[in-house]
C-alpha cells in the first residue's frame, strides 16, 4: 500500500482507539461511510446505484438516501477502484492523498480491555497498525497508529463483540 493511500498524514502517533464517541442513532447520517475517492459525492452522486454491484467484496449498499454506503461488518476494502471504474459521474478522484479520512474507536466492550485474551483484530490488520499493549491486572490497551491504518474496515468485523467502530474523521488537535 503506498503511501497516498494511507488514512490521514496528520494524526497522532499511536492514538488510542479509546475516547472517540460511539455512534449514537442522531450521529447515524454523520458517520456515513462512502466509497473510497468519492470526493465530490454531495453534489454529483446521482443515486444510479452502479457501483453497489461493482465491488467485489460486496461491502457497498444502497442507503435510506438511495446512495452508496460502506458496510464494514461485510468485510473490507481492498481499495481495487471497481466501484470508481462503475462510475459515470464526477464522484470519484483516485488521485488524491488518501481514498478516505476516517477514524475508528473501540467500546468498553472490548475482550482485551476487559481482562479476557483476545488479538483478532490486532492479527487481521493487514496494515500491522493496531497494537495491544499488556496493561496491569491481565488488561490490555488497544492503540491504532493512525498514520499507517488505510481504513480498510478488516477489523470492524472480525471483532467477536463488535467493540470496534469506524466513521468519517472530524478535526483532531494535533500539535
Ligand atoms: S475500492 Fe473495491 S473493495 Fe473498496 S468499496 Fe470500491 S469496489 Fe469495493
Ligand atoms: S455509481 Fe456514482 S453516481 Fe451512481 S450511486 Fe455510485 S457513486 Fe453515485
Ligand atoms: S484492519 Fe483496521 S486498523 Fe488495520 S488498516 Fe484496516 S481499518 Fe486500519
Amino acid at each position: 500500500m503506498s503511501s497516498a493511500s494511507r488514512l490521514t498524514s496528520r494524526r497522532a502517533f499511536f492514538t488510542g482507539l479509546r475516547g472517540l464517541p460511539d455512534n449514537t442513532p442522531d450521529k447515524q447520517q454523520s458517520n456515513t461511510i462512502r466509497p473510497p475517492w468519492a470526493v465530490k459525492f454531495d453534489e454529483s452522486c446521482t443515486a444510479c446505484g452502479d457501483c453497489a454491484p461493482a465491488c467485489p467484496e460486496n461491502i457497498i449498499h444502497i442507503g435510506q438516501d438511495g446512495r452508496p454506503e460502506i458496510d464494514f461488518d461485510k468485510g473490507e476494502c481492498t481499495f481495487c477502484g471497481a466501484c470508481s471504474d462503475a462510475c459515470n459521474e464526477p464522484v470519484f478522484n483516485r488521485t488524491g492523498d488518501t481514498p478516505w479520512q476516517l477514524e475508528l474507536s473501540v467500546s468498553n466492550k472490548c475482550f482485551a480491555e476487559n481482562g479476557v485474551y483476545c488479538r483478532s483484530c490486532g492479527d487481521v490488520c493487514p496494515e500491522g497498525a493496531i497494537r495491544i499493549i499488556p496493561q496491569l491486572g491481565g488488561r490490555a490497551r488497544v492503540l491504532v497508529d493512525n498514520d499507517t491504518c488505510t481504513g480498510c474496515g478488516a477489523c470492524i468485523g472480525t471483532c467477536p463483540v463488535t467493540a470496534i467502530s469506524i466513521r468519517p474523521a472530524t478535526e483532531i488537535p494535533h500539535g
